[in-house]
């Protein structure tokens, strides 16, 4: 097994991955940025190397710096984490070349699977249905205009390296074609610097359900059930839950089946994400592939009973998987909620829900820092009960426990999520937010 594994990332899934490396006997390494000197991830981990200043490109992001930490603390494998460098190519590709696993996919993997318009097409070959659109990127406004009027409006124009939500619109006619065109692609360029867009139809409040994947180094590959993730703002996910309330027996087992053919046609290894729209009559579609481990990978853990970061390192250390797809079992209903920070600050109290089947994922500690610099989320709650109810039920009592001082954040909009009717009566699609929070 490894001997060291250095965590390129930080906050709770970089102190997620320090848990699972010393549960293994493995050692950690951590690397921070001059911001982080007293982040949990920083302290908890056995050795810790700073790698520059605050701003994510100078420090996790920034491949060179590290590589060479890696190298000098004599780490075998690298953790990407979410986020930062997890999902670019080159970086698995520079792992390889000085000879530190990484833990993921191959870089040619990621980066078929990193563009969405070419992923489409190689799952659509594969015949995993999509959603209707076109096969090449468009180039301008005018080749756009025609695909569109061709799939029929509304449409979903998209930015083929996109994520997060960005570089997206919808477009319900002809007229407004261009300024959606316009005004996505220089989304798209400002946040991934590159413009290269591509036209899907626009499926109207269809719910996310998405599948998590395992897939070994031997050809071995299964699915671990879906979780839904329809409860989004601004195409981004607030809430995810497992399993979906919306799906019946069948449909769960054709969507399976179709995530680990998706994976198997992709040639992918590791943990990850088969995404799928599934529209008001039941027909589902794929939309990209993750190529990592997802924020929302507690809600699986807690209705399969498997670890995803020790099966990441497992695989990535080249065991075959431990099980077949007949031996997962699911048992009861997970629900996770996203805390996000609405401003940098420092935390300076916090009091932790807890209790059975309430569990914690944080990098946050009273007197904690939440820097500018990074992503807002700072805490996951996840709960899981018998059914669906009872696992609403202990959310809406662990955020009402949650109390969190020195920094604004999403609490009371979450509580709100827990305690709407539509919401408790589940499941939702992904309009709710607007329909039901303006
Ligand atoms: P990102 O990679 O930015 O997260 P995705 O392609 O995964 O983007 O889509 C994010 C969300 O946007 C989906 O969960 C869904 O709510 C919405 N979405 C994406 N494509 C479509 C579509 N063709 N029709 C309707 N909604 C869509």
């Amino acid at each position: 097994m490894f001997q060291k594994i250095l965590i390129a990332n930080r906050g709770e899934i970089a102190v997620r991955i320090i848990r699972a490396c010393r549960e293994m006997g493995i050692k950690t390494v951590a690397v921070y940025s001059e911001a982080d000197s007293e982040a949990l991830h920083t302290l908890l981990a056995d050795e810790a190397v700073c790698i520059g200043p605050a701003k994510s490109k100078d420090s996790y992001l920034n491949m060179e710096r590290i590589l060479s930490a890696a190298v000098a603390m004599g780490a075998d494998a690298i953790h990407p984490g979410f986020g930062f460098l997890s999902e670019n190519a080159r970086f698995a590709e520079l792992c390889a070349l000085c000879r530190i696993k990484f833990i993921g996919p191959e870089s040619g993997v990621i980066a078929k699977l990193g563009n969405k318009s070419e992923a489409r097409n190689t799952m659509e070959a594969a015949g995993v249905p999509v959603v209707p659109g076109g096969h090449e990127p468009v180039r301008d406004v005018d080749e756009g205009r025609v695909l569109a009027e061709k799939i029929g409006y509304p449409v979903m124009i998209k930015a083929a390296l996109g994520g997060g939500g960005k570089g997206m619109r919808i477009v319900r006619s002809g007229e407004e074609f261009e300024a959606g065109f316009l005004n996505a692609r220089r989304e798209a360029e400002k946040a991934f610097s590159d413009g290269t867009m591509y036209i899907e139809k626009y499926i109207e409040n269809p719910r996310h359900i998405e599948f998590q994947i395992l897939a070994d180094e031997h050809g071995n590959a299964v699915h671990l059930g879906e979780r839904d993730c329809s409860v989004q703002r601004h195409h981004q996910k607030l809430i995810e839950e497992a399993p979906s309330a919306a799906l019946s027996e069948k449909q769960r087992e054709r969507m399976g089946e179709t995530a680990v053919r998706a994976a198997k046609a992709a040639g992918y290894t590791n943990a990850g994400t088969v995404e799928f729209l599934l529209d008001k009559s039941g027909n589902f579609y794929f939309i990209e592939m993750n190529t990592r481990i997802q924020v929302e990978h507690p809600v699986t853990e807690m209705i399969t009973g498997l670890d995803l970061v020790k099966e990441q390192i497992r695989i990535a250390w080249g065991e075959p998987l431990r099980f077949s797809q007949k031996d997962i079992r699911f048992s009861g209903h997970a629900i996770e909620c996203r805390i996000n920070a609405r401003m940098a600050g420092t935390v300076t109290g916090l009091m932790l829900p807890g209790g059975c089947g309430v569990r914690v994922d944080t990098a946050m500690y009273a007197g904690s820092r939440i820097p500018p610099d990074y992503d807002a989320m700072i805490i996951k709650l996840i709960v899981r009960g018998g059914d669906r109810a009872e696992a609403v039920k202990k959310m809406q009592c662990a955020l009402g426990e949650l109390g969190i001082e020195g920094v604004e954040t999403n609490l009371e909009e979450q509580y709100a999520v827990f305690t709407h009717p539509v919401f408790e009566a589940g499941p939702v699609d992904t309009g709710f937010m607007e329909r039901c929070f303006k």
